[in-house]
């Protein structure tokens, strides 16, 4: 569990982003870690020093989750291995090149070209499933080529800095940079 704080240089926007967080704790319903709250300006402060006092009315905190990515990724692997040892087929660094249909139009599979070696080779499957995140729009073109973009990407950067820049146990988010960019700060 992981507190994030808003810091707020506009009283209107006290409302406004309170709101905003408890929507978030509606859409995380029972999953929901904590309840997001108003917090005073000097509290805000006591908690953030290097935060510009000039003009903080407050902040609002809300509760997000953390987890360790390396822990995840060790978790993944032996779920594949488990898969593997039942039979499944898995392939790494396979590119979808195309989707390929049966004579109704359905799919039925696809081509795929190992980044490695450059083999290409079909695979005939019941369903293909598109996880591709930010690539998606590509795939559901490969599909159909006149399909609507449903996915905008965006790119960001990591930075890391010493722990001593930020509270041990609260985060930082600036939702309305003066770029129009999002900043998030995290221990
Ligand atoms: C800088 C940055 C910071 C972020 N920080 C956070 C954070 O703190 N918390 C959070 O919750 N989210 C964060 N996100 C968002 C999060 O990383 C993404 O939402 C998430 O990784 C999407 O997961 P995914 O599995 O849908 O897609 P991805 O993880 O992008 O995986 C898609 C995969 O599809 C593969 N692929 C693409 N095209 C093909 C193809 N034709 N054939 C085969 N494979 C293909 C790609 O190689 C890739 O491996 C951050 C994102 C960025 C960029």
């Amino acid at each position: 569990m992981l507190p994030i704080m808003l810091p707020i240089y506009k009283y209107w926007r006290v409302p406004y982003y309170l709101a905003g967080c408890k929507m978030y704790d509606v859409f995380a319903s029972k999953e929901n870690m904590d309840t997001s709250y108003v917090m005073s300006k000097d509290k805000a402060l006591e908690t953030f020093p290097m935060l510009k006092s000039d003009g903080l009315v407050g902040a609002v905190v809300y509760y997000d989750g953390q987890y360790n990515d390396s822990r995840m990724n060790i978790a993944l692997i032996i779920l594949i291995m488990s898969a593997v040892k039942h039979g499944t087929f898995a392939a790494n660094y396979c590119e979808v090149t195309k989707l390929n249909k049966d004579g109704n139009s359905k799919l039925n599979g696809a081509r795929v070209k190992d980044a490695l070696t450059g083999d290409e080779w079909d695979i005939r499957a019941e369903g293909v499933i598109n996880a591709t995140g930010p690539f998606s729009n590509a795939l559901l073109t490969l599909d159909n080529p006149s399909h609507k973009p449903i996915v905008q990407p965006s790119s960001g950067i990591h930075i890391t800095l010493p722990n001593y820049y930020s509270p041990r146990k609260m985060g930082f988010l600036d939702p309305a940079m003066s770029d129009r960019r999002v900043i998030f700060f995290l221990p």
